[in-house]
């Protein structure tokens, strides 16, 4: 399968956020978010074989290993990678933009779908259907650019009755909302979420590639 990158970092994001993982970058992507920051992850990748991906991940001596993108399940070969995986016993989290049906992912992964808000201009793009495969274990991912995007967000929530089907993450678009302020409307609507910063944008520069 074609690989941007593999490499070792903290998690930043999601209820595993600060805790080492190993990252394997898959390239391609069939959507185009404003706020992508993967970009070099569309089209540059290499060729690599389902033995040499899992000695790299091996090398690097983590519990838990990530499946990203680009969007992973643009990938056929994505799933019996994370097969493989599984059967290293690893915690495999597979991060994927919500539009390709999430049923391809094996059970025993950790699914942390992506809910494209309107200022994405992306939410067109969404499968809807995937809210019923997911499950307690799971997450989803709202990342906020406007109080437009924070109302939608919210409007979803209620509509699926996320909170109680799954785990609920809130994030903002790095550099294009504060923070502070969709933490204060959280805590004032009182949402049953968890807010989340990018921690890896807090860590290393913006430009650093694998982390
Ligand atoms: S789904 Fe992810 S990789 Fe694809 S365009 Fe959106 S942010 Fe970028």
């Amino acid at each position: 399968m074609i690989i941007n990158e593999i490499f070792k970092s903290i998690q930043g994001e999601t209820s595993y956020a600060g805790l080492p993982c190993a990252f394997i970058r898959v390239t391609g992507c069939n959507l185009r978010c404003s706020y992508c920051d993967t970009m070099y992850a569309y089209e540059e990748g290499n060729e690599m074989s389902l033995i040499t991906i899992l000695e790299i991940v091996a090398g690097f001596n983590t519990k838990i290993v990530c499946v990203t993108g680009g969007e992973p399940l643009s990938s056929k070969d994505t799933p019996l990678l994370i097969e493989r995986l599984l059967d290293k016993y690893y915690t495999v989290l597979v991060e994927t933009n919500g539009s390709y049906d999430i049923r391809t992912i094996p059970q025993k992964a950790v699914k942390i779908m992506d809910i494209k808000c309107p200022d994405s201009n992306m939410s067109h793009m969404m499968n809807w259907q995937n809210i019923k495969h997911l499950t307690k274990t799971d997450e989803v991912k709202f990342i906020i650019k406007s109080r437009r995007d924070y109302d939608w967000t919210k409007a979803v929530i209620q509509k699926y009755n996320l909170s109680e089907i799954t785990n609920v993450l809130i994030g903002t678009a790095f550099g294009e909302i504060s923070p502070r302020t969709v933490a204060q409307w959280i805590l004032e609507d009182n949402l049953d979420v968890r807010f989340q910063l990018q921690l890896h944008k807090y860590i290393w520069e913006q430009e650093t590639r694998g982390v």
